[in-house]
């Protein structure tokens, strides 16, 4: 079809530049042209679902999409995206596009890490790389905003969706966030290849009770302030386009409704321009959390507290006229609302083109995103334990048994939130295995009821030089709605695993999960266990890189691995108590029936190397708290095979006014040790940022500083170096 010219271009016709230096307002132009109805429609969005089908007794979505009342759609994409965006751009009185938003979370149609997995490899630029591919497949489907990165800091494995979080520590999940916001959003959202990025789920969901999803959370100011805010701020500070409040509530309010967090802290505070989203249905979930009592309560409340987007309650579209015209909500909020929508939309280029043509990827690029995925899903394993060296496997090996379910389940390699993933696409271990070792004898038994496949998989093992044995978790068991109040290995698999260890062949246990299992027994066993989350489409290579030796593992844990389900929740960053703990001494802070310590700590992760650290060295310059502090370690690696370590750099701040973490993660870096070689690792912070002073807060000079430069946060292999700090 010939190009026409579009109502809306016909529209901004009408208003020419003010200056020659100075571009029309187009979004201000448009709505002073809009009705109140109108205005509404572009804070509803609903899903494709209830485009489609329509919910029970509600309007039909197409029907208001008709009218100009939908502005955003969430769960469609390509074809039947661009089909929604004629009716919306030719069919509504102004012709406003839409935009069309979906959990992009690690991938679109290549599924890279789950977020979880791939913290663990404490790399921004692998963090940053896959936003972009992944935002460029998606941006070809008609994809324009993706619902995240997930800034949730979590400590509690059984919560479902810590597989989707960053793990337990704060920097960790700043240095993601901005490594995200940048990938997904480049440089410049006119870009059609770029989505808008939105940080969710603001703030504090990974905290809540016992892991249950949904749950409510209590969190202290103190912990709001420096755990579960300060990634959100880095986002915002990186330029995120969207921030989505959390549908739960924070210490009795909910997040939707949260005026102080929404206006005073994103808005006010951190001078953030950009949207605001609901989560799914949560203006309508204002009411069971009984802050609102109907439905045009909940959404003058949600309005007025912050909330731009109302996500498929619809509770807007029917509510806010009516409140508008009794006055229990305001037009002007109302109106900014609108703005900021229209403004994210003009940055999105769809005023200008509402196709938003991304160009096709090409073979090549196609080839260059699966080795992307294979190296993100290298450096996202961690190996947990190798007695014996079992790893790496040896090139010559004639006989192997690939064994379980997971061992050729194409779906669950992809982990949760993988949905317009191609499972056909992936490659599983089996798979991998069997490309890595092409000389060998491949047994493979991966399914079968409990009984035959333990019968068979001792079969295959007693034949075997080496067993591969896939345990874990299957996909859906973890993700949201996937709280586990025993998170330790499924049923039956630690007797699969002693069947195939009598034996007494090597194995090698490939763990598959969404979270930190409990499993103590499958870590006192004599076999190697490489935790490998789930990887993604490039699964199958990326481990056999690893099994093989091609690639040495170099991912370190995000989360503390907790050995029992009563030590949860389990972090390294715990205040410092009256009674530290000492072994022995039951008065004691811990457990009169369990170590204090977890299976592993923060940053455990094994390499094929020998890696130590020595000489650190900590010289302050100058007397201003910004002044530098330059932090030096050497790193040496005394193993027959080359290592690459994340030199982990925390700040214990001795004497302070309030209890402290007795650890802060302030800085990390990635280094490559060659077998038998030593290097030096460089770090440059002051002060203020070891103590851990978050933007505008005062400064509050520390009597003491002390450096901690380790591999983990356990005190083994850690060097500590104090700073002095002058006085006044
Ligand atoms: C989740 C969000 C997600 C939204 C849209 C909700 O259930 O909590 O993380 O972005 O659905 O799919």
């Amino acid at each position: 079809p010939e190009p026409r010219v579009s109502k809306l271009a016909s529209f901004f016709s009408r208003f020419p530049p003010a200056a020659s230096d100075r571009p029309a307002d187009r979004p201000r132009a448009l709505l002073a042209a809009m009705t109140v109805e109108e205005k509404i429609g572009q804070l509803n969005m609903v899903s494709a679902d209830a485009v489609i089908t329509g919910p029970a007794g509600a309007p039909d979505g197409l029907e208001g999409l008709d009218r100009g009342g939908v502005g955003s759609v969430l769960n469609i994409w390509g074809d039947d995206a661009r089909a929604l965006q004629r009716i919306a751009t030719e069919t509504t009185r102004l012709g406003i596009p839409l935009i069309f938003g979906l959990d992009v979370l690690h991938g679109h149609r290549t599924v890279f890490p789950i977020p979880l997995a791939e913290a663990a490899s404490f790399d921004d630029e692998v963090w940053r790389q896959t936003a972009v591919e992944a935002a460029r497949e998606a941006a070809e489907d008609a994809i324009a905003l993706t619902f995240a990165p997930m800034l949730d800091v979590s400590h509690d494995p059984r919560w479902g969706r810590i597989s989707e979080s960053c793990g337990e520590d704060p920097l960790v999940t700043e240095r993601v966030a901005r490594a995200k916001v940048r990938g997904y959003q480049g440089s410049d959202l006119g870009d059609p290849r770029t989505l808008a990025a939105t940080a969710k789920h603001f703030a504090g969901y990974g905290a809540v009770a016992g892991g249950r999803d949904y749950d409510a959370a209590d969190i202290s100011d103190a912990a709001m302030r420096t755990v579960y805010l300060p990634p959100f701020r880095a986002a915002v500070e990186a330029g995120v386009a969207a921030v989505m409040p959390a549908f739960i509530s924070v210490a009795g309010i909910p997040m939707t409704a949260h005026l102080a967090l929404l206006r005073g802290e994103l808005r006010d505070r951190w001078g953030f321009e950009g949207i605001t989203v609901s989560d799914y249905n949560a203006v309508a979930e204002l009411i069971a959390h009984g802050a609102a009592e109907t439905g045009p309560e909940a959404a003058a409340l949600a309005l007025a507290s912050g909330n731009d987007i109302d996500m498929v309650s619809g509770l807007y579209v029917s509510g806010l006229p009516g409140a508008l015209s009794q006055g229990s909500a305001a037009m002007e909020d109302l109106d900014e609302a609108v703005l900021r929508i229209l403004r994210l939309k003009e940055r999105l280029g769809l005023f200008d083109d509402p196709t938003r043509p991304c160009p096709p990827s090409s073979a090549d690029d196609i080839d260059r995103r699966r080795q992307i995925a294979r190296e993100a899903a290298r450096r996202s394993a961690v190996l947990l334990t190798n007695p014996g060296d079992l790893l790496p496997l040896q090139a010559d090996l004639r006989r192997i048994a690939v064994v379980g379910p997971l061992a050729v389940s194409k779906p669950d390699m992809l982990g949760p939130w993988a949905g317009t993933g191609d499972p056909s696409a992936v490659v599983t271990f089996a798979e991998g295995i069997l490309a890595a070792w092409p000389d060998a004898e491949v047994e493979i038994v991966g399914v079968g009821d409990r009984a035959r496949l333990e019968a068979e998989a001792v079969e295959a093992a007693r034949g075997a030089q080496a067993v591969i044995l896939c345990l874990g978790e299957t996909a859906a068991m973890s993700g949201e709605a996937a709280a586990r109040a025993d998170p330790s290995l499924p049923a039956g698999q630690q007797a699969l695993l002693d069947a195939v260890l009598a034996t007494g062949t090597p194995t090698v246990v490939l763990l598959s999960s969404g979270r930190p299992l409990v499993a103590p027994a499958l870590f006192a066993a004599p076999c190697a266990v490489l935790a490998t989350w789930f990887l993604g489409s490039e699964a199958g290579h990326a481990v056999a890189d690893l099994l093989s030796g091609a690639a040495g593992p170099s991912g370190k844990l995000p989360v503390a691995w907790p050995r029992a389900v009563g030590q949860i929740p389990v972090h390294y960053a715990h205040p410092a108590t009256g009674r530290p703990h000492e072994a022995g001494n039951r008065y004691t802070v811990g457990y009169a029936d369990l170590a204090i310590e977890p299976q592993f700590p923060f940053g455990h992760g094994l390499s094929y190397g020998r890696v130590r650290y020595h000489g650190l060295s900590v010289a302050a310059h100058g007397r201003s708290p910004d002044d530098p502090v330059e932090v030096e370690v050497g790193v040496s690696n005394d193993g027959a095979r080359p290592a690459r370590e994340t030199v982990l750099v925390f700040a214990h701040v001795r004497v302070q006014g309030t209890a402290r973490p007795l650890l802060a993660l302030r800085d990390f870096a990635g280094v490559e040790v060659p077998a038998g070689a030593s290097t030096t690792v460089t770090f440059r912070t002051s002060r203020r940022a070891l103590t851990g002073c978050c933007g505008d807060e005062p400064y509050v000079s520390p009597s003491r500083l002390e450096v901690v430069v380790g591999p983990s946060a356990a005190p083994e292999g850690q060097l500590r170096a104090r700073v002095e700090v002058p006085v006044g």
